[in-house]
């Protein structure tokens, strides 16, 4: 039986590839000519082109197993690590692709037989979405695969609903995009979530594990949805999510690839209790950020390079929070490239540098990582409200160099808001004094994203002016 993560790559492709796809390597993490996109978020990205007709290749089918970091921008999940079974920052996206080849049914069958005769997963275990109004879909799911009715869900673009779920796919604001059907596995009741579409569906019962999008439109800047050349698909299933399922586990973090980092990080720091979620956050963020810099990006005070530097602290606060004396994250090079199998050959390559990299960073916050946590621990000792105030998160983060999602992370972690509305007059009466005093020197392009879903906004090197950076897509 395929089990192992290693094992399920290795299927996937080949099922696919005797199913006429081109096996096509992983495209690297920062992606190459689209400035909308901050990191390759999904196995789509590096076909865009061909999607909308502009770049011709020798294959109308292709498979992929994609590497993914979904730390900013449109898809960003760095607030869910270590809160929900099935969020990674970085990830590998399992995906099968038709460029005005097959549509609907061909998907749909390919998806569904993988599944149910190549895995073998019990049909009972799996329920499908579909985009509200995709009769079609809903045919081919109930007549031709025979999916009961009630298995099958209707979901539109989810604006106003009280569940997040949304079954028309986009890139980002702009580019490739169409309806979706989805596929949903049961890890049982005796995990509290609901049925897609429901409110409890965010929940870690029911979760999600394979992505069809029926690419039909190009978004325009403006919203208008021209069709594209040719109707043509694209899928994404997470490979950490399906391996969960073939290991009889229910959280990513249980399966083979993570039992060992974090049993790797336990041995470094020295910590016992192994469910311990600062370890899964480390586990998680390692992955992300060794890739990240194995395909050129370099911790920085702006754009990507910031995005990275502030993983990094984050898994070092995580690592401090263990009691964790000396540098430990770039240690985990080393077992990172051991469980990552075929997909670390560029890590291989890299790994002085990668580690070298780490090293440096974590020495280099460390030391005044100490002293900033002293300070947010007494203001939040000292808290009269379950607020705290902006004049102190701006405090860590012009004086200490602590990002304001690592400060919103540990007030998270003790139940206490963080007052952005106070930290951006703060951070704008700084502005103005800067400007006051005609002093440029200073560097507010280290500037903070709080709400990570939404744009990123630096400020100027210059003028001190907020600035929407071209990499974020939201
Ligand atoms: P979710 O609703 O669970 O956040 P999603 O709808 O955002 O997932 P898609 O954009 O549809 O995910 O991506 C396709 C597939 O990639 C998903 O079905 C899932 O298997 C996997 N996936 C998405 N995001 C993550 C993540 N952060 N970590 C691990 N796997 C992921
Ligand atoms: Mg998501
Ligand atoms: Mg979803
Ligand atoms: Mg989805």
């Amino acid at each position: 039986m395929f089990q192992t993560t290693a094992e399920l790559r290795s299927a996937f492709l080949k099922y696919f590839e005797n199913n006429g796809h081109q096996v096509v390597d992983s495209s690297s993490l920062v992606p190459h000519n689209d400035p909308t996109l901050l990191f390759t978020n999904a196995g789509m990205n590096q076909f865009k082109e061909t999607f909308l007709g502009m770049e011709k290749r020798n294959y109308s089918r292709a498979t992929t197993s994609q590497r993914c970091v979904r730390a900013g921008g449109k898809h960003n999940d760095l607030d869910n690590v270590g809160y929900t079974a099935r969020h990674h920052t970085f990830f590998e996206m399992l995906g099968n692709f038709s460029f005005g080849d097959y549509f609907k049914e061909e998907a749909i069958t390919f998806a569904w037989n993988f599944l149910t005769q190549t895995l073998k997963l019990p049909t009972e275990k799996l329920c499908v979405t579909i985009y509200e109004t995709d009769d079609e879909a809903f045919d081919i799911w109930n007549k031709k695969i025979g999916v009961a009715a009630e298995n099958i869900i209707r979901i539109g673009d989810n604006k106003g609903a009280a569940y997040a779920s949304d079954n028309f796919w986009q890139m980002g604001d702009t580019g490739p995009c169409g309806p979706c059907s989805e596929i949903f596995y049961d890890h049982g009741e005796h995990i509290w979530g609901g049925r897609p579409g429901t409110p409890e569906e965010d929940g870690d019962r029911f979760i999600e594990i394979w992505n069809i999008v029926f690419m039909q439109y190009n978004r325009q800047a403006d919203g208008e949805m021209k069709p594209l050349p040719k109707p043509s698909v694209d899928t994404g299933m997470g490979i950490e999510r399906i391996a969960a399922i073939m290991q009889g586990v229910h959280s990513n973090y249980e399966i083979d690839i993570f039992q060992k980092l974090i049993a790797k990080t336990a041995e470094i720091i020295n910590v016992s209790d192994l469910e311990n979620k600062s370890l899964r956050v480390i586990a998680d963020h390692i992955r992300s950020c060794a890739f990240l810099i194995a395909d050129g990006v370099m911790p920085s005070n702006e754009g990507r390079g910031y995005v990275l530097r502030r993983i990094i602290r984050r898994a070092v606060r995580h690592g401090n929070k263990l009691g964790a004396t000396d540098s430990f994250f770039y240690k985990l090079v080393p077992t990172l490239i051991d469980v990552m199998g075929d997909a670390a050959k560029g890590l291989v390559v890299m790994q002085d540098i990668v580690e070298k990299s780490l090293k440096a960073e974590e020495e280099q916050f460390a030391r005044t990582l100490e002293r900033g946590l002293q300070i947010l621990d007494a203001a939040l000792n000292d808290l009269k409200t379950d607020t705290l105030d902006g004049e102190t998160v701006f405090k860590l983060y012009d004086t200490y160099g602590f990002p304001v999602d690592l400060t919103a992370d540990v007030c998270r972690e003790r139940d206490i808001n963080v007052d952005e509305a106070g930290f951006d007059v703060a951070m704008a009466a700084q502005r103005s004094r800067a400007q006051a005093a005609g002093n440029f020197g200073t560097d507010y392009n280290a500037s903070l994203i709080i709400d990570t879903d939404t744009q990123f906004c630096g400020y100027s090197h210059l003028t001190g002016e907020a600035v929407v950076s071209g990499l974020y897509v939201d």
